[in-house]
């Protein structure tokens, strides 16, 4: 029997925001890191803190959300789903469990806007483009009472935030691209909700502004791709960067500007800088 021919189709590079965001970050970080195979670093208590909160609140709307499940159950959810890795201590771990049952019972109590719902939760979304592939890991889709969409980023760090930041996202103006491209005709908006708080700030973007953040985006790929070198560019991000024991040119910006260097920041931020890992 003739063997059956493999698809000729190539394997197309594939992008999401934390790739583009680190390769903005420093061509050289993207390089150790994608290229070399070089960890990052361990993982932080704000990156297990808000990966325990996104697997409950998945587990949640998975369920049926306010109407088919308790607070009591919800908090189970979390305490189920805890993962006590990237915390100093049991003591600090415990502290943030306790944390995220209070955050989730404010999530769990504040009303919902009438007519909006909850369409899916952490799925990711992709675009293809004729050269690579734009993904994207999207916490949360709403239908709004007007009928759009909006994607809402969870924060399990801040307690506010602004239009402005919302707006400047890298990883919000992808998701937002990425479930416009996937739901042409309709209108797609884009948003932060800071689970400490229940701040929730969103924005649009018409066609237009679209179009100039996917020229954007596709200008910075193609830069990429076509980087050979991937040159360090040393500058005050050295300070938040795990690589500068293997990389001269950061070694030595931090010794010119701040009189030595120092081994990798031990605790990060979940949002910056750029943490490979969340892919
Ligand atoms: S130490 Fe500085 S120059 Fe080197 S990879 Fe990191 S950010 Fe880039």
């Amino acid at each position: 029997m003739p063997r059956q021919k493999r698809s000729s189709t190539p394997r197309l590079p594939r992008f999401s925001p934390t790739r583009i965001g680190l390769y903005l970050f420093c061509p050289r970080a993207y390089f150790f890191y994608y290229q070399r195979g070089l960890k990052w670093g361990g993982l932080s208590a704000g990156h297990a803190f808000g990966g325990s909160l996104h697997r409950a609140l998945q587990a949640f709307h998975e369920r049926g959300g306010v109407e088919q499940v308790s607070l009591e159950e919800l908090q189970a959810e979390l305490r189920e789903r805890w993962s006590a890795a990237g915390y100093a201590s049991p003591e600090e771990a415990a502290a943030h469990l306790q944390a995220g049952e209070e955050l989730l019972r404010q999530y769990y109590q504040s009303a919902p806007e009438p007519g909006r719902s909850t369409l899916w939760t952490e799925r990711t979304v992709q675009h293809r483009y004729e050269d690579f592939v734009l993904f994207g890991k999207v916490d949360r889709l709403d239908r709004r009472p007007d009928g759009a969409l909006e994607v809402v980023d969870y924060k399990s760090g801040r307690l506010t935030v602004t239009a402005e930041e919302v707006r400047a996202s890298l990883a919000l103006k992808v998701y937002q691209l990425l479930v416009a491209r996937e739901n042409p005709g309709t209108e797609v908006y884009t948003g932060i909700l800071c689970l400490r708080s229940g701040v929730h700030v969103s924005i649009h973007r018409g066609a237009e502004e679209l179009e100039e953040a996917e020229r954007e985006i596709r200008q910075i790929v193609h830069t990429l791709l076509l980087d050979e070198a991937m040159a360090p560019i040393p500058g005050p991000q050295c300070r938040d960067c795990v690589y500068p024991r293997v990389c001269p040119a950061g070694r030595q910006w931090l010794i010119t500007h701040d009189g030595s260097w120092t081994s990798p920041p031990a605790a990060r931020s979940a949002e910056t800088p750029p943490s490979p890992e969340a892919d």
